[in-house]
C-alpha cells in the first residue's frame, strides 16, 4: 500500500459567479509516512484548497488524491486525517479535554481517557484538563487544537497557519513544542505557513508555491538533523535554507518567478 500523502495532476477550479477560477493547476505532491511537509507561497496560491482537498472538505476538479493508499472518502470514513486551523474555533462552553473528545464523540468512537490523558500531558496542558478555552492564552489554545487533532490518531495531520495569529515569541515556542510532539509521535504532517524559519525549523520538505495558477515551482528539501534544538537556528545551514525560500518567494511575488 502506498503511503503517505499523494496527489496526482490534481486541479482545482472554483467558479466566481460564471467565471472560472483556476485555483490550482496539475500539482502533484508526494510525501513519504510521518514526514513533515510544508506548503508556502503568497496568499490565494492555494495552500488551503489543498489542505481543504485532503480533508474531504473539497473535491478537486481532476487528478487524484490519496493518503496512505485511500481516497478521501475513505480516509474521512477511516479517521484518518486530523486537522487544525489558524483560529482553533474550540467550542466555547466545553472544557479542555472535552474540546479535545470532541472528534471521538462526532465519530462515534467511545473516547478512551487514557489517551485524552496522555494526548493533555503531550501538549502541556496537564493542570488544565478543566478550564474553559476563555481561561487560555492563544498558544494554550492552539495546544488544545492541536491535542484535539490527534484524538482520532490520525496517520496525516493537517495544519492550516496554525500559529499564524499568535505574537512572535508565543510562536517560536509553540514550534518546539510541535517538533517535540511529532518526535514523540510520528505523524505525516502538512503544514501551510507563511514564517520561512518555522517551515525551515519544523520540515523534511518544503514545497514553494505560485499563485495564478497555483502551483509547485520548487521543494526544497531541508537536509538538518533531527532532534532539531532551538540552536540550530544560529547555524550557517540553517541561514542558507532560510535565504534560498527567500529568495524564491521573493522571485513569486516580483514576478521573477513567472
Ligand atoms: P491560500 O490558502 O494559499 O491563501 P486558497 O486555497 O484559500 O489560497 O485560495 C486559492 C484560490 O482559490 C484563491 O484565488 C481563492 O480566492 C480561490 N478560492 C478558494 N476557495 C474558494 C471558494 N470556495 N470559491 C471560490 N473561490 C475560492
Ligand atoms: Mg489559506
Amino acid at each position: 500500500m502506498a503511503t503517505g500523502v499523494n496527489l496526482q495532476s490534481v486541479s482545482k477550479q472554483f467558479k466566481l459567479g460564471r467565471k472560472p477560477v483556476d485555483a490550482l493547476t496539475n500539482i502533484n505532491l508526494g510525501t513519504r509516512k510521518d514526514t513533515f511537509l510544508s506548503l508556502i507561497g503568497p496568499s490565494g496560491c492555494g495552500k488551503s484548497t489543498i489542505l481543504r482537498m485532503l480533508a474531504g472538505l473539497e473535491a478537486p476538479t481532476s487528478g487524484q488524491i490519496l493518503v496512505n493508499g485511500l481516497t478521501p472518502t475513505e480516509i474521512l470514513r477511516h479517521h484518518e486525517i486530523g486537522v487544525a486551523f489558524q483560529d482553533s474555533a474550540l467550542l466555547p462552553w466545553r472544557t479542555v479535554a472535552k474540546n479535545i473528545r470532541l472528534p471521538l464523540e462526532v465519530a462515534g468512537i467511545a473516547p478512551d481517557e487514557g489517551l485524552i490523558d496522555e494526548l493533555i500531558d503531550l501538549v502541556g496542558l496537564r493542570g488544565f484538563e478543566q478550564a474553559k478555552p476563555a481561561q487560555l492564552s492563544g498558544g494554550m489554545r492552539q495546544r488544545v487544537s492541536i491535542a484535539r487533532c490527534l484524538a482520532v490518531q490520525p496517520s496525516v495531520m493537517l495544519l492550516d497557519e496554525p500559529f499564524g495569529a499568535l505574537d512572535d515569541m508565543t510562536r517560536q515556542r509553540m514550534n518546539i513544542e510541535l517538533h517535540r510532539i511529532v518526535g514523540e509521535r510520528p505523524t505525516t504532517t502538512l503544514m501551510v505557513t507563511h514564517g520561512i524559519s518555522e517551515a525551515v525549523f519544523l520540515s523534511d520538505v518544503v514545497a514553494v508555491m505560485s499563485p495564478r495558477p497555483g502551483r509547485i515551482v520548487e521543494l526544497v528539501e531541508i537536509d538538518l538533523p533531527r532532534p532539531r534544538t532551538p540552536e540550530i537556528m544560529r547555524t550557517p545551514e540553517f541561514h542558507a535554507y532560510e535565504d534560498r525560500l527567500a529568495d524564491l518567494l521573493f522571485g513569486i511575488e516580483t514576478g521573477l518567478a513567472r
